[in-house]
């Protein structure tokens, strides 16, 4: 945690919307990955600093772009998920139409500012390259240990890069929320995935994103295996958060085919002044039970639904979901 808070105090002194671009044709694949969509999420921001450095150090023969994008930057610099709202759930039609529409002058709302920001750019990489070269990642971390994950959308493209990763890989998340930016990636038919890469203050998260960042850029034929240092090793560190290896889940994922996805089938929100408190030590693919108490509230107690594993209970204090319950397909 320490290195990880020593890199950062570095970086993020000096973040910019546009932490890095790499590219020697305009043509071949873009790959472009989002980091710091939640402020308080600072690995993704570390890895891409320090992927850029090692891609401008190294100099190699590279098809295609890559650009590394920094999310919610206001609350990046004041080490908050966000300033004002979560900028994960503004990314609705209506939300952004008004946003597209709206001078930046008149907005008041910090992530407002920020989603317009964002819009431009993305806009602007759209007339820029062709949309089917173009792939996206938007990288998290999250409150809550016990393995890592991706959350693709439907495009196969998306599923296929994810499944590469050798972790699990999540779908149907537009069916239980909306307004998060894989929402918007799926309204321009873009090709796009989450990867959430481990609990916030962890220094292997930085590792895993930038080993998944290495590997799609292999698998996409940016850049040659053999031109990736350590890929081999990186290969590993991925491999260990597979369902199989996962120290929670392995008892159920040796019943699951490891290449099936999981869907998304409970989101459990929080309204405001309900003192949600999540039991503690639940841990991501935790297998739980209908009739489980996972949390309680003002209400009293919160029983699972269904049968299912835990997914990302909520053990910080800013955020409206509580937690959300993931089954094999
Ligand atoms: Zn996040």
């Amino acid at each position: 945690m320490l290195r990880l808070l020593f890199l950062n105090y570095i970086y993020l002194k000096q973040v910019k919307r546009v932490i890095g671009e790499f590219s020697q044709s305009t043509d071949g694949p873009v790959f472009i990955a989002i980091a710091g969509i939640h402020g308080n999420e600072l690995a993704g921001v570390s890895a891409l600093y320090r992927l850029f450095q090692q891609l401008s150090f190294m100099q190699p023969k590279f098809n295609g772009t890559f650009i590394g994008i920094a999310g919610n930057l206001r609350a990046i610099n004041a080490g908050k998920r966000y300033i004002s709202i979560d900028l994960n759930r503004q990314w609705y039609a209506e939300k952004v139409n008004y946003l597209e529409r709206a001078p930046k002058y008149l907005l008041q709302v910090s992530e407002d500012v920020e989603q317009k920001e964002l819009i431009t750019l993305l806009k602007r990489l759209l007339r820029r390259y062709k949309k089917e070269n173009i792939n996206l990642l938007d990288l998290h971390t999250t409150s809550s240990e016990g393995g890592a994950f991706c959350i693709a959308n439907a495009d196969s493209r998306a599923q296929d890069l994810a499944k590469s990763l050798h972790v699990p890989v999540i779908v149907g998340l537009e069916k239980v929320i909306i307004g998060t930016t894989m929402n918007y990636f799926t309204s321009l038919d873009l090709p796009a995935f989450g990867f959430e890469a481990g609990e916030h203050y962890d220094w292997q998260s930085v590792i895993r994103m930038e080993a998944a960042i290495w590997k799609c850029l292999v698998k996409l034929g940016c850049i040659n295996q053999k031109d990736v240092p350590l890929y081999d090793y990186y290969d590993d560190v991925l491999m260990q958060l597979s369902l199989k290896n996962n120290k929670v889940a392995h008892k159920i994922a040796d019943k699951l085919d490891t290449n099936k996805v999981l869907e998304l089938c409970y989101r459990h929100v929080i309204m405001p002044d309900q003192n949600f408190e999540m039991k503690p030590n639940y841990l991501n693919f935790q297998p739980i039970e209908k009739g489980e108490v996972l949390a309680n509230d003002v209400n009293g107690p919160i029983k699972s639904p269904l049968n299912g594993m835990m997914l990302m209970p909520l053990y910080q204090k800013q955020g409206n979901d509580g937690f959300f319950i993931v089954r094999p397909t």
